[in-house]
C-alpha cells in the first residue's frame, strides 16, 4: 500500500475548517521523531500561528486520585453545554520512564470522549520533560487554529511537570482534597504559590463539612502571600466533580480572572514572557545537547574527569578547558 503524501497546505486549510482528522494528523507529525515529519510540522505550525492565541489555556494539577479526570469530564461537559469547544491535553513525562502512564489512558473520560465539541489527546511520549513540553506547546497552537476556545492541560505532580504546565497556561488550577494533611506540605513545595485557584474536590456527602473547613484554612494560608503581579488574589473553591456541584462557579472565577488580567495587561504580558521563556529554554537545550554530543567533547570530557579524580585539575578549570574546545 502506498503511503499518502502529506500536503501541509491541505492539512492547514482543513485544520482551519475545524477538521479533527487533519488536526490529529498534524499533531502526530509534531510528535514524530522523524526529521522529515518535524520539518513538515514546523511548516504547518508556522501557517497556523496567525490563527492561534485565541483560546483560554487552563492548567489542571493534583495528586493521583484527587479527581482530575472526573473534574475534567464534568467541567468539560459544562463548557461544551454552554457552547464552547474544548481540547484536553496532558503532560505526563512519567510514561517514558516507567513505561506506564500515571495519568492513565483517556478512556477514563467516557462521556467527554463522545462529545463532538471536545477533543482529547493523551500525553505525547518522550525521553525528557522538555521534549514532551515542546510537543504540547506546539499542539496548543494547532488546537487553537482548529478553533478550540478552551484548552485544558492536565498534569500530575511528577518532578517539574507542574512548573512546566504553569509556564504554558493562562490560568493554573490546583485540585486538592480536604484533610489530606498535606496543606502545609503543598505550601512548602511552592505549588500553591503557582495556583490561581485552589479547588477542593469531593466536597460531597460526609466530606462536605471537612471541605468547607479546608477552604477556610487554604484561604487563610493564601493571604500570607504577597499580592501577585497579576493583581489577582488567588481563590479557594469547593466542588464535587462527581455530583457536578460548584463547577459553574469555577468557570465564573476563571472568566473573572481573564477579565481582570486582560484589562490590566497582565494576560498579554504573561503570554509574552512565556514565549520568551520557551525561546531561551529551547536555545539552552539545543546548545547543551550540541555540546555534549560533539565527539571531541565526549573524549575530552572523559580525560578531564580522570584528571579531576587524580587531583590534577579542578572541576572549574576542566569546564573552562572544555568550553574553550568548542
Ligand atoms: P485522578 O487520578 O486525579 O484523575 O482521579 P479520578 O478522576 O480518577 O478519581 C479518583 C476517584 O475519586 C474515582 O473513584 C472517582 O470516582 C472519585 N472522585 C472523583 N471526584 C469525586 C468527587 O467529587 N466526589 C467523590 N465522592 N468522589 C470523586
Amino acid at each position: 500500500r502506498r503511503k499518502k503524501q502529506i500536503n501541509p497546505e491541505d492539512l492547514v486549510s482543513n485544520i482551519l475548517k475545524k477538521n479533527i482528522t487533519a488536526l490529529s494528523r498534524a499533531i502526530t507529525l509534531v510528535e514524530s521523531t522523524s526529521l522529515k515529519h518535524q520539518e513538515t510540522a514546523n511548516n504547518i505550525i508556522k501557517q497556523c500561528l496567525p490563527h492561534a492565541n485565541k483560546s483560554i489555556r487552563i492548567g489542571i494539577t493534583g495528586v493521583p486520585g484527587v479527581g482530575k479526570s472526573t473534574f475534567i469530564e464534568t467541567f468539560g461537559k459544562h463548557l461544551t453545554a454552554i457552547g464552547k469547544r474544548i481540547a484536553v491535553l496532558a503532560i505526563d513525562p512519567s510514561s517514558s520512564i516507567t513505561k506506564g502512564s500515571i495519568l492513565g489512558d483517556k478512556t477514563r473520560m467516557e462521556d467527554l470522549v463522545k462529545d463532538e465539541n471536545a477533543f482529547i489527546r493523551p500525553s505525547a511520549s518522550g525521553s525528557s520533560l522538555g521534549g514532551v513540553a515542546r510537543k504540547t506547546r506546539e499542539t496548543i497552537i494547532l488546537c487553537e487554529a482548529a478553533g478550540f476556545d478552551v484548552i485544558l492541560i492536565e498534569t500530575v505532580g511528577v518532578g517539574q511537570s507542574e512548573t512546566t504546565v504553569h509556564s504554558m497556561v493562562d490560568f493554573f488550577l490546583l485540585l486538592k482534597l480536604a484533610g489530606a494533611g498535606d496543606e502545609l506540605q503543598g505550601i512548602k513545595r511552592g505549588i500553591i504559590e503557582m495556583a490561581d485557584t485552589i479547588v477542593i474536590n469531593k466536597a460531597d456527602g460526609d466530606n462536605l463539612s471537612k471541605a468547607k473547613l479546608a477552604k477556610v484554612e487554604f484561604n487563610r494560608a493564601l493571604h500570607l502571600y504577597p499580592t501577585k503581579s497579576s493583581n489577582w488574589q488567588p481563590r479557594v473553591a469547593t466542588c464535587s466533580a462527581l455530583q457536578n456541584e460548584g463547577i459553574d462557579n469555577i468557570w465564573k472565577i476563571i472568566l473573572e480572572y481573564i477579565d481582570i488580567t486582560t484589562k490590566n495587561g497582565f494576560f498579554k504580558t504573561k503570554r509574552n514572557d512565556q514565549n520568551k521563556f520557551w525561546l531561551i529554554q529551547t536555545i539552552e537545550n539545543q546548545l547543551k545537547s550540541d555540546f555534549f554530543n560533539a565527539l571531541e567533547i565526549k573524549e575530552a570530557l572523559k580525560n578531564q574527569i580522570q584528571l579531576i579524580e587524580n587531583n590534577q585539575t579542578t572541576p572549574f578549570a576542566a569546564a573552562e578547558f572544555l568550553l574553550n574546545l568548542k
